[in-house]
């Protein structure tokens, strides 16, 4: 990759699938699948425009916004916009890149792209968010269509933003169409699209307890440690405690929330209300009495996973690299069994490492299981690709059909994945649990350059 620009979040993306498809028997049994490799590296198209809005004090400001449409050999482009002061465009390659795979594992048809601005919505008016969404269409409706590229969220971009960014390319473009994911109930939303992310985790992790513990295991009684506070990890927490199992965390950028007895659906509600505010941890557990009820403890600068106690299923749904190999090896000796990731290449490689080191030598009791977001998180896109089969029929389902839909996508996908890893594994002991790192990468892969 020396001739590429430095892109390291991109090539770190790009490494793990390419090493762990090289760390099989595939090109060995099929040498044509090898060519695929530097055709899918290069995005079809980047898209690069300025934003440009004024604030509400009156100033000027300006920010660059971004399309990476990066293949399209399944489908139109699909995947989230990210509004947030890291976006550069080594994230977006990154996010794309994975989303491509990602998208192929939903067995739906989609293309994978990403997009996003670079900009702080943190203290920022209603008003003065609608300007910002209003002036990013502006450019980006241009190169987007229902049958081209259908983006939707992603971190900064929720219900409000999607309302904004769907009116402005209605204006732009004079066209009521299903051209953003993500959108309200009452204008072409999909029942449990909300949910959708988090819900998918679950139930990806439920598929993983119930194989290696052969039906005898689930959420009931284990005790989670969710990092994130966003969508993500609100739906996941609410599903766990539906599930009778404990949530022992949760964090945001400044720190994290630590509770023995397990975090309330009543409090995610509270952290959920208060973040449209863009209300930090720290003033939302500090401002609500219900959260000195279960005695939950704020730790400033700190990620849950060396705090947590004991942990049994570990499951990072904040952002890319927030568990490091100091930490993974932390939940290893804090009895973790389970790792699935609702954030996109939420751990680090030395994280991945540490994971995959110990599910090849650990005996079978103490084995770690780990899967990584492509596989363990694409809930949230598979159940996108519901909606615009909604859009396209004209017809709402109801939640039920969409709930039972993405739990099939989930547990189809679990599957393909045990099958690609058993298929092409090169590992000597047959006795450990399939890889689902080299299973999603495999099985993602070979659908996507079929195509
Ligand atoms: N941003 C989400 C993801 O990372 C959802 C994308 C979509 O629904 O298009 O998969």
């Amino acid at each position: 990759m020396s001739a590429y620009p430095y892109e390291p979040e991109f090539q770190q993306a790009h490494d793990e699938i390419i090493s762990s498809l090289r760390d099989s028997t595939l090109f060995q049994n099929k040498p044509e699948y090898e060519k695929v490799l530097p055709i899918v590296a290069v995005p079809e198209r980047i898209i690069q425009f300025r934003v440009a809005w004024e604030n509400d004090q009156g100033k000027q400001e300006v920010a660059t916004g971004y399309r990476v449409q990066y293949n399209s050999a399944k489908g139109p482009y699909k995947g989230g916009l990210r509004f947030h002061p890291t976006v550069n465009l080594s994230i977006l390659k990154f996010l794309g890149f994975e989303q491509i795979f990602k998208n192929a594992l939903t067995g739906l048809d989609m293309g994978g792209a990403k997009g996003g601005l670079c900009v702080d919505l943190k203290g920022r008016s209603n008003n003065e968010i609608r300007r910002i969404c209003y002036s990013f269409m502006r450019e980006l409706s241009r190169h987007i269509g229902q049958d081209t590229d259908v983006p939707a969220g992603d971190i900064g971009v929720g219900g409000r933003e999607v309302g904004y960014l769907f009116g402005a390319y209605r204006s732009f473009r004079n066209s009521w169409e299903g051209v953003l994911t993500g959108k309200g109930l009452n204008w072409g939303g999909s029942l449990i699209r909300p949910e959708a992310t988090g819900y998918g985790v679950i139930y990806f992790a439920q598929a993983m307890i119930d194989f290696a513990t052969k039906g005898k295991e689930s959420f009931e009684g284990k005790r989670v440690a969710i990092s994130g506070s966003g969508n993500v990890a609100q739906y996941a927490a609410l599903k766990v405690i539906e599930l009778g199992g404990k949530v022992v965390s949760l964090s945001d950028s400044k720190g994290c929330i630590i509770s023995e007895t397990g975090i309330t659906s009543e409090q995610v509600a509270a952290i959920a209300d208060a973040k449209i505010h863009f209300k930090s941890l720290e003033q939302i557990v500090g401002e609500f009495s219900a959260f000195a009820e279960n005695k939950v403890q704020y730790i400033a600068g700190a990620r849950p996973w060396t705090h947590a106690g004991k942990v049994d299923i570990a499951l990072p749904c904040a952002t890319q690299n927030e568990v490091s190999g100091d930490e993974a090896k932390a939940l290893v000796a804090a009895g973790v069994k389970f790792v699935a990731e609702g954030s996109n290449m939420g751990c680090t490689p030395e994280a991945i490492h540490t994971f995959e080191a110990n599910r090849l030598t650990a005996s079978s009791n103490d084995t770690v299981w780990y899967v990584g977001g492509k596989a363990s998180n694409l809930g949230g896109v598979l159940v996108s690709g519901l909606e615009m089969a909604q859009n396209s029929q004209r017809m709402t389902w109801t939640r039920e059909a969409v709930d039972q839909e993405l739990k099939r996508g989930m547990i189809n996908c679990f599957n393909d994945c045990i099958s690609a890893a058993q298929t092409y594994s090169n590992e000597t002991n047959k006795q450990t649990l399939p890889s689902l790192v080299k299973g999603a990468n495999l099985a993602s892969f070979i659908k996507v350059a079929d195509a």
